[in-house]
């Protein structure tokens, strides 16, 4: 028998998606340090610190207190305690314990959401650029995207007319992701409010919120929460956050969301029948990270916004990038449309994006990922979760490549 004949068929669904790009790219960077080349990695969508003590340590006094066997498929009682209690004290929102569901990170509940709540024909609207995963986990779930293009001049944020104008009947959901991944773009209280103002007057839409960089700000400024803003949506809304990005933790996998009870019953079905609930030590620890000091928290943003601060400077003094300031998030998002149309030493005409990230790899050591795959080109992005001294070393290199384009 030929090997084809062997293969087992794939999935209609298989093939409408593909591998995280950001992963991909990741393991790109991973494979050419392995073979022993000197790569700058700037593709991470993690912390570089490590995670608190106090956290860890909740893993162990979890282990020595027999905490080793299936939880609630919805979460420990003690965890979404502690989720709700985050969301009154910092969001001013109140919800009750059968309105919190908690998933292996926050990357599960929103698919849990979309496979609880979509089908063929049905359309959510994503703001581009967007998280790489939102149009791949609408399409595995027989959804359609409808990706809405939010440009640089619009700050790269959706508007209200935008947002009307991309509702349909067969609109089901809108993703919002505040701070951006990509883009570090943050709606203000006022932006949020055009936004509900909008969904108020289209009841069949709902509104999911992903709040995983909420802590990665820069402003200092309050929580903005539309349930806040308009009450009126509470009904519809699914807040998602997660322990990931705020604590550095993204290995313990634990995200969360919130909202009307039958949502979250439907997404703990879907859950009971995959993966059945999340680990009991990483409940432990998400709950001691909620419930405990927070002063982590502080120190990672004044580092992370340091490092913003420099790698936006350095960035802008390159020919060919421009780079907004991020609002929050650890990313920069630089234009590199300066940079399309030249040519390499090597006699390459830069064309896309993608091939300008695939020169910097090979040029200069330095690894990113491409604005295509976040869904608005010609852009890059560049991970800021890393040390002073590698930012600034990356720009050097970044420069000397630059330059010696033509
Ligand atoms: N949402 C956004 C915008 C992200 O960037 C990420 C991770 O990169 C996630 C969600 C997933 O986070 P978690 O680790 O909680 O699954």
């Amino acid at each position: 028998m030929s090997a084809a004949a062997q293969a087992i068929p794939l999935s209609a669904r298989i093939q409408r998606i593909k591998p995280s790009p950001s992963m991909v790219a990741r393991d790109r960077a991973r494979q050419l340090q392995a073979q022993g080349r000197d790569i700058i990695d700037l593709t991470a969508g993690e912390p570089d610190f490590d995670t608190p003590k106090h956290i860890a340590a909740a893993v162990v006094a979890a282990l020595e207190a027999g905490e080793t066997r299936y939880t609630p498929v919805n979460g420990t009682p003690t965890l979404r305690k502690a989720i709700i209690a985050k969301l009154a004290r910092e969001n001013g929102v109140q919800y009750e314990i059968n309105q919190i569901a908690v998933g292996s990170g926050a990357k599960q509940v929103i698919y849990n959401a979309l496979a609880a709540t979509i089908g063929s024909g049905d359309e959510v609207v994503i703001p581009a650029p967007y998280w790489v995963s939102y149009p791949d986990m609408v399409l595995a779930c027989d959804g359609t995207p409808v990706v809405v293009p939010c440009g640089e001049n619009a700050g790269f944020k959706l508007s209200a007319e935008a947002l009307e104008q991309a509702i349909t009947p067969r609109t089901r959901w809108v993703m919002l992701n505040s701070p951006c991944n990509p883009t570090g773009a943050f709606y203000s209280a006022g932006e949020m409010r055009a936004l509900t103002d909008v969904l108020i007057r289209h009841p069949h839409v709902a509104l999911m919120t992903d709040d995983i960089y909420e802590h990665i700000r820069f402003d200092d400024g309050p929580p903005v929460c539309p349930v806040v803003i308009e009450p009126g949506l509470a009904g519809r809304t699914l807040l998602v956050n997660g322990v990931s990005k705020t604590y550095a933790m993204t290995g313990f996998r634990i995200g969360y969301g919130a909202g009307p009870v039958a949502l979250i019953a439907a997404m703990n079905t879907i859950q009971s029948q995959s993966t059945s609930c999340v680990s009991s030590t990483s409940q432990a620890a998400a709950t001691a990270a909620l419930n405990g000091d927070q002063s982590f928290v502080a120190e990672a943003r004044a580092a992370y916004r340091a490092r913003r601060d420099r790698a936006v400077a350095l960035l802008n003094a390159i020919p060919g990038l421009s780079c907004r300031s991020p609002d929050g998030a650890f990313y920069v998002y630089p234009s590199c449309a300066g940079l399309i149309g030249k040519t390499t030493p090597e006699g390459k005409v830069l064309e896309t994006d993608f091939d300008i990230v695939m020169h910097f790899l090979d040029a200069a050591g330095v690894a990113m990922v491409d604005g295509t795959a976040y869904g608005l080109s010609p852009y890059l992005r560049l991970s800021i979760a890393t040390s002073l001294s590698n930012i600034e070393q990356a720009c050097a290199r970044l420069a000397k490549a630059c330059a010696a384009l033509r």
